[in-house]
């Protein structure tokens, strides 16, 4: 090989790099998409594995998830992300998705498809259904000296529809994508498109009905073009393999250099000279437990580590530290997940479909998990056939003890409430459990704080932008919008004339 001519490497070291921080989907999207756009990306991962929330694991014949099981792609960055890595063919989707459960009375009930089939089913009260239906006379404004922003999501529905549906409706829902209870979260931040709604509409049914309504009409008037790029929608799906399969194959874009495992970034100095526009950041990382830390200079970082390890960095602005002590304290859920396998002659009341939520009401039915997917019948391929694979969950801000209980413990609960639910019968074939003890930040109801310090951080601090889980939405898809949009941020940012950076200081 010749080696590099000087042409060559003064067009070489005009590459712009940016370091991004933490390997979870919103890491790894955001150095996808600076990748291809041509920058150089160092990928910053305190772990000896990439994915972080995503964790797919095949042992013993099985596949199951320790994180996240699906995902949706209504975000558009998700659907070009899928197409670009070429992972429709390796997309799965479950068997009979639309069937999902919610226990009533200690028993799982069919959960109504959609607003129609709800009112003319038993699944709630007559009065809750008339709450229902007359919900755009009905429906209870905030009172005057409440705190707009601030609401919880218990009282938006309250106001809304009543109690029975923050019960056995938001309440299961909440903990079942958020380990949340409606109570401590954020309406504003859990659900901003029902909080707008009601800004611009009032009752959350008309304004439903009238956003459907435009949504079709502005879809007639579509080109062909813009209909093809919302054709896969759905519903949630996997991948073959599991979750994992995307953060692998995200991996597998980035070259070995550019993903740093078992890198754990301590510090980040930005010392903008005034002179030269690109190698302004220092990012410097270790391995755990070791002293000896590395430095690599970029031009901008993508930080997505969770805000708590954000909080444990050291960050100088021009030798003077930043500190980040405007930082509220954020909260966050801890969660386990068990993992198990029975016989299925063993299980006299399989039911097919997604899986079961179950209501903290529920608890005096003596039932102590979140909810059960039923990950076998959902993906037959994850199991041998003679065995049922189920995938529990158990904490979240409803029992915060029992996330950290001992395998053996959990073993118990999670027998018990699937005997319950499915007339299990007889101990479980295999068990396996993973614990996090921050599954997910909580958006409390002063999450608006924390997206302010965000802000601050960000405009304080030239070329470093934030993206990932605690900002915009817990999901894999919005995570991974958050991420893209990072990237597109940072594209700008090394894209504009110097002296408008400088203009940012
Ligand atoms: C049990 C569970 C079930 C879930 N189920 C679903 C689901 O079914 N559907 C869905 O859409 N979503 C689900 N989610 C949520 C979703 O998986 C996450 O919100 C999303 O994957 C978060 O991605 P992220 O990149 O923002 O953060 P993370 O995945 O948390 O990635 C952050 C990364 O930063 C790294 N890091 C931290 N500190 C440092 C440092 N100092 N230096 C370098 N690296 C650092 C971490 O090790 C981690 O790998 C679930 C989450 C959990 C925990």
């Amino acid at each position: 090989m010749s080696s590099p001519t000087k042409q060559d490497q003064q067009s070489q070291s005009s590459v712009k790099r940016v370091a991004v921080v933490g390997a979870g989907v919103s890491g790894l999207a955001a150095a996808y998409k600076l990748k291809s756009h041509g920058f150089d990306v160092a990928v910053f991962e305190a772990e000896g594995r990439a994915g972080g929330k995503l964790r797919s694991v095949s042992r013993d014949g099985l596949i199951w998830d320790e994180g996240a099981n699906t995902m949706t792609e209504s975000e558009t960055e998700v659907q070009t992300l899928l197409d670009n890595l070429g992972l429709r063919e390796k997309q799965q989707f479950p068997i009979s998705q639309t069937k999902r459960y919610i226990v009533r009375n200690g028993m799982p009930v069919l959960l109504p498809t959609n607003p129609i089939a709800l009112i003319t089913s038993n699944f709630l009260s007559a009065q809750s259904k008339l709450l229902i239906i007359l919900e755009p006379f009905l429906w209870k404004k905030k009172g005057v000296s409440d705190d707009d922003t601030q609401e919880s999501v218990g009282g938006f529905f309250q106001r809304h529809f009543g109690p029975e549906v923050v019960d056995y409706l938001i309440d299961p829902f909440v903990a079942g994508t958020s380990g949340g209870d409606p109570e401590s979260l954020s309406m504003r931040h859990s659900f901003p498109d029902l909080w707008n709604m009601e800004k611009r509409f009032g009752s959350v049914i008309s304004g439903a009905i009238k956003s459907k309504l435009s949504a079709k009409k502005e879809k007639s008037g579509q080109t062909k073009g813009s209909v093809e790029k919302g054709k896969h929608q759905r519903g949630s799906f996997s991948f073959h393999g599991g979750m994992q399969t995307l953060t692998d194959t995200l991996c597998n874009e980035l070259g070995k250099d550019e993903l740093k495992l078992n890198s754990t970034v301590l510090s980040l100095s930005y010392s903008h000279d005034g002179k030269s526009a690109f190698e302004n950041w220092s990012v410097s990382s270790a391995a755990k437990d070791d002293k000896h830390s590395q430095s690599l200079s970029v031009d901008a970082v993508v930080m997505t580590a969770p805000l708590c390890n954000v909080k444990e960095m050291n960050i100088t602005k021009r030798g003077t530290l930043f500190p980040l002590d405007f930082f509220p304290e954020v909260t966050y859920i801890p969660l386990s997940v068990i993992i198990t396998t029975f016989k299925k002659e063993d299980v006299k009341r399989p039911l097919e479909g997604f899986g079961v939520l179950v209501p903290s009401k529920e608890q005096k039915n003596g039932l102590k998990t979140l909810g059960t997917l039923f990950s076998s019948m959902m993906f037959p391929d994850r199991a041998p056939s003679d065995l049922h694979l189920y995938t529990t969950f158990v904490g979240g801000s409803r029992n915060k003890e029992l996330a950290k209980a001992s395998t053996d413990e959990l073993k118990k609960i999670v027998t018990s409430d699937i005997r319950h639910l499915l007339g299990a019968e007889g101990e479980p074939t295999s068990v396996n459990h993973y614990h996090w003890s921050k599954a997910f930040p909580l958006y409390g109801r002063n999450y608006d704080s924390v997206i302010e310090a965000i802000e601050k951080m960000e405009k304080n601090l030239p070329g470093f932008f934030y993206a990932g889980n605690h900002r915009g939405g817990l999901s894999v898809g919005k995570a991974i919008a958050s991420g893209c949009k990072a990237a597109e941020l940072v594209i700008a940012y090394l894209e504009s004339p110097p002296d408008e950076k400088t203009r940012q200081e």
